[in-house]
């Protein structure tokens, strides 16, 4: 569909172009590539356009039901809508803070009273974060319509209890502030302006921020750092913000933090070995610790071994949380990746043998390293058990979190 296609391609400076379209559209990737090869420089902009103004629906789905906001939000306070199901008894929320939410009767009555299941068992901090995680679940989709939480008296326990363990700290705030900021974006370098408080409360919630004070000292820090650019002069049409665009540097930190968050995410570990018959139990070793661990291992395994190898290693190495590579016998396959990962700033979990009657089993190591704190073993028993304990210690366990999600 030709609305799909890449919206703009715009020159930033002489030497930088930014694309922006779909990410899952492969002529986006096609027109960057294009480009890439004209210039020095470029910065790719992948932004999903039609996912973006749920919080202006939200706002227009509440109008539609011409109601005033006379009802103060369970969680955030603010003023919301709130309407009663005659059939179950559930309640219908929607709040320009935490969005729209499914109460069953049990949590709200729950929540009516001190009940320790109910919203009251949480600190009002507590509610802002959760609040916060609510409304990033309803963004956060591949689903351009709104979509609403349901809540019970279970889920609001795993979900509360979540929102606050995973409470982000300034840097990674300012930076999905600046992404919030883009989402409200229908073409690069939009001039945005917060004029309501549907907006407001948007960027609040997508930014963990309490007020509008916090919410102004963030924006003039993102302005400091050079992310956001103010016009020489405006007039102020909602409160003390001014209209402002993201500039060329602010796109570079977005793209910059969303592959490092990718990295960061994943639960895939890349094991670069020796594919030799005399490795198979020692890779045994090293998948039983990663899955101990609660991550999944990945070796490039010989069916792999086709002209797109190199391509299929690259990708893998990419997508890892983290690199655990068998050094002993010095392969160049294995040196490739561990220089491949630590250029793109994956961790390395260098691990060695040492023989019986060997005194110095470093000798065999032909790069410097003092940077790393190689694991040496001398069976797949302990291996296994030092390994594991290592990822526990640099990466921790992995618990696999159960989303609930309408
Ligand atoms: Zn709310």
């Amino acid at each position: 569909m030709a609305s799909d296609r890449p919206k703009i391609i715009a020159s930033l400076d002489d030497n930088t172009v930014a694309v922006v379209g779909d990410a899952i559209i492969a002529e986006t990737i096609s027109t960057a590539a294009k480009r890439i090869r004209e210039r020095k420089k470029f910065i790719l902009i992948l932004i999903s356009l039609g996912g973006k103004m749920k919080s202006l629906k939200l706002k227009e789905k509440w109008q539609s039901l011409g109601e005033e906001l006379n009802f103060s939000c369970l969680i955030c306070k603010t003023k919301a809508y709130i309407k009663e199901n005659n059939e179950d008894k559930s309640r219908e929320i929607i709040c320009p803070r935490c969005g729209w939410l499914k109460i069953t009767y049990h949590l709200w009555e729950a929540s009516t009273s001190k009940n320790e299941l109910g919203f009251k068992s949480f600190s009002d901090q507590e509610l802002l974060l959760l609040s916060s995680d609510l409304r990033r679940r309803q963004e956060n989709t591949n689903k351009k319509d709104l979509n609403t939480i349901k809540l019970d008296t279970q889920s609001l326990k795993i979900i509360g209890q979540n929102a606050i363990n995973n409470e982000p700290n300034f840097s990674h705030r300012l930076f999905i502030l600046l992404e919030a900021i883009e989402k409200l974006q229908s073409f690069l370098g939009e001039e945005v302006v917060i004029e309501d408080e549907w907006i407001e409360n948007y960027l609040l919630a997508m930014a963990y921020l309490k007020d509008d004070k916090e919410l102004e000292y963030c924006l003039n820090s993102l302005r400091e750092l050079g992310y956001i650019r103010y016009p020489n002069t405006w007039t102020s049409k909602y409160k003390h913000y001014p209209p402002f665009r993201i500039t060329s540097q602010g796109y570079g930190f977005l793209e910059k933090f969303r592959n490092k968050k990718d990295s960061l995410k994943s639960e895939d570990v890349f094991v670069a070995i020796e594919l030799k018959e005399e490795f198979d139990h020692i890779y045994s070793a090293i998948k039983q610790a990663i899955e101990k661990a609660g991550y999944n291992p990945r070796r490039a395994d010989k069916e792999h071994y086709t002209d797109y190898i190199m391509d299929w290693i690259k990708a893998k190495i990419k997508e890892s949380r983290f690199l655990v590579a068998e050094i002993t016998t010095g392969n160049l396959g294995v040196y490739f990746e561990i220089g491949y990962a630590l250029g793109l700033g994956i961790p390395v979990i260098p691990i060695l043998k040492k023989e019986k009657d060997e005194e110095n089993p470093f000798e065999k190591v032909h790069f410097d390293l003092k940077q790393f704190n190689i694991i040496v073993y001398e069976a797949p028993e302990d291996l296994e058990e030092k390994l594991c304990n290592r990822i526990a210690a640099l990466f921790g366990i992995l618990k696999k979190q159960k989303e609930i999600m309408d």
